[in-house]
């Protein structure tokens, strides 16, 4: 644990600064008792009402700005409605502070002692995607605590204790890490806790429910939730819960630990509600589209979701970079390592699911393909380094950016994952296949076996512990690797690992199959550009063909060489124009102007495949595989 670094929180009293003292590390001398109305998912408002024993006339309640595993001030005040405070049944008057939005000062009348509150609000889940993404639907439900409390100032989190209760609509049933003390009818009262247990143990509900047990042979408990929009999408194959179970055998091979008590994946199949993955000690927010289980063979894409959350128990909430760590929800988080708190984490999700059998490994190695082909194109390499990626979060809190291969978006993820594999095959290199990046992993995750107190790490713990699997100058490979700009991409784990990126002009299965998820057509590596299937422009390529054409993201093919667009018309007018070297014509609409444009492009499609290498040895092969024993 490390608290240094804590800034003090400015706040205005009154309309003058004041400083907000930062969170200490001592008991919250009352309780929060939490009452959560989720019933109705008509509106999609969830009723908030709290009692705060413990309080004074100057209290400052906070709702949570900072967001562990968003790594940033994603709070979403705007949905807090209907704030009501009061004391003894008598209101108290409150004012939201001008500098900090998330901060509410009380303004008591009188004199009276004010020793406990109640507290009401109305929570606002998202109604539509184009205020937010979707998190409630008539047929289940994400209830993310963040979003449904406001807690006193100057204590850590995990001082405050905390009783929470549920009210879910009729007929509804639950998963979370929480513990419950009973449900009556339709409310659920959780075991007591404290503040951090709470925020860090979301809610997924809904009317249609399966549950599997993934750890059947015994240890910590780790149950897969699934709730889908229809009965029918729950139903999974012997086969690929097989799979599922050896994920957990597989990563407690890798990690040689776990810190958790229990484990519950809360995965949702749903086409109703927003995408998701976010990581807990205890458990996994994980929302995928409604073919997870019932489409298996043509969303492989999905698959690599949960190992990576499940990861993050041990890679992030567990272990934690010191500067991310924060003892409120109010305190700036600092995001600089997520190099390895997600890009190892990346690293590990991939490698898990092929060990695991959730993916085999031609669809492992499509992905790397994918991954690194983008990088060897990537024009905003040109400018800007990973590490200044990892302030992503805070600039623009995971939106989506245009250009962003120009502007470059949290490439910590993915480049991370290719220097990760640099790294794992050095070691395997230079031990002559003695020691591995496993190695790495366990003895960097496995300490403090079953504890759940988070161990944070800085850079320089990062290389001890390189340097103790194998003495090499990892601090300069890793600062030249995440702080370049202007390098090329990172694949030298690629060559080591004994493939080579090539281009054909056919896409991989796996790319085949992301494309029908998305309705889009990747042709990145060609005319430099991602079609929807109706001709609606994603991504253009900073410098490429389609850009020099005056394509934008947004704009819409509507036409081309004088037909109607259809996404077989275009490719086959990319294989035409290698043969004519006649330049493609367009006609774009953006709204209702219609302007017409040419591609001069004529080197035919291009798409990602590896390649193996027989004169290297296959080291990727090795990684890929699922392990008996460390
Ligand atoms: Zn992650």
């Amino acid at each position: 644990m490390n608290s240094a670094g804590l800034a003090l929180l400015i706040v205005s009293v009154g309309g003058s600064a004041a400083l907000l003292a930062a969170p200490l590390d001592r008991a919250f001398p009352g309780k929060l008792t939490l009452s959560v109305d989720a019933s109705d998912t008509q509106h999609r408002v969830v009723h908030v009402e709290e009692h705060i024993a413990g309080v004074s006339r100057a209290s400052v309640l906070l709702f949570p700005k900072w967001l562990p595993g968003n790594h940033s001030h994603t709070g979403p005040i705007e949905r807090l409605t209907g704030l009501r405070i009061s004391s003894h049944g008598v209101p108290v008057n409150w004012q939201r502070d001008p500098l900090d939005v998330y901060a509410f000062h009380l303004q008591p009348t009188g004199t009276a002692a004010i020793t406990e509150l109640d507290v009401a609000f109305d929570y606002l889940s998202p109604t539509e995607p184009a205020i937010d993404p979707v998190e409630m639907s008539p047929d289940l439900a994400v209830l993310d605590w963040n979003e449904l409390l406001l807690y006193p100032a100057g204590f850590y989190a995990r001082r405050i204790p905390v009783s929470a209760h549920l009210t879910l609509p009729a007929g509804w049933q639950y998963a979370s890490a929480l513990e419950s003390e009973g449900t009556h009818e339709d409310r659920t009262q959780f075991k007591a806790t404290d503040l951090e247990t709470l925020m860090d143990s979301p809610i997924y509900a809904g009317r249609h429910v399966a549950r599997f047990d993934l750890n059947p042979g015994g240890g910590a408990p780790v149950k897969l939730n699934v709730f889908a929009d229809r009965p029918g999408q729950l139903v999974l194959k012997d086969e690929h819960l097989a799979a599922y179970r050896a994920l957990v055998q597989q990563a407690q091979l890798l990690y040689g630990s776990h810190h958790y008590e229990h484990y519950d994946f809360l995965y949702a199949l749903s086409d109703q509600i927003h995408g998701k993955g976010l990581e807990h000690h205890q458990s996994s927010e994980d929302t995928v589209g409604s073919g997870a289980f019932s489409d298996w063979d043509k969303t492989a894409w999905y698959r690599d979701l949960l190992p990576h959350e499940y990861t993050h128990s041990w890679n992030g909430k567990f272990r934690r970079p010191a500067d991310l760590w924060t003892p409120n929800y109010n305190v700036p988080m600092q995001d600089s390592l997520l190099w390895v708190y997600e890009g190892q984490t990346e690293y590990w999700g991939d490698v898990l699911a092929a060990r695991s059998g959730l993916w085999n490994k031609q669809q492992a190695l499509d992905q790397l393909a994918l991954v690194a082909s983008y990088y060897d194109l990537q024009p905003g390499r040109q400018w800007r380094s990973l590490q200044d990626t990892t302030n992503d979060p805070i600039i623009n809190h995971h939106r989506p950016t245009s250009w962003e291969n120009w502007s470059r978006y949290k490439d910590y993820y993915d480049e991370g994952l290719l220097i990760w594999l640099d790294v794992d095959t050095l070691i395997r290199e230079r031990s002559q296949g003695r020691r591995s990046l496993d190695d790495f992993a366990h003895a960097f995750f496995s300490i403090h076996d079953g504890s759940r107190t988070v161990l944070t790490y800085t850079f320089e713990d990062v290389v001890r512990a390189l340097n103790q699997i194998e003495v090499y100058d990892w601090a300069s490979l890793l600062r030249t690797r995440v702080e370049g700009v202007g390098q090329p991409a990172p694949l030298d784990g690629l060559k080591r690992g004994g493939y080579q990126l090539v281009y054909t002009d056919k896409p991989s299965d796996f790319q085949k199959d992301i494309e029908g998820l998305h309705k889009q057509l990747n042709l990145l590596h060609s005319i430099g550009a991602v079609i929807g299937d109706d001709g609606a422009l994603s991504e253009v390529v900073w410098g490429k063909s389609a850009f020099q054409a005056g394509l934008v993201a947004s704009a819409q093919i509507v036409a081309v060489n004088g037909q109607a667009y259809s996404p077989e018309l275009l490719t086959e007018a990319i294989t035409a124009a290698k043969a004519s070297h006649q330049p493609i014509a367009l006609i774009l609409r953006s709204g209702s102007v219609y302007r017409i444009t040419s591609i001069e492009y004529y080197e035919g499609l291009r798409y990602p495949h590896l390649e193996r290498d027989p004169s290297v040895p296959a080291r990727l092969d090795d990684i890929l595989k699922s392990r008996e024993r460390l």
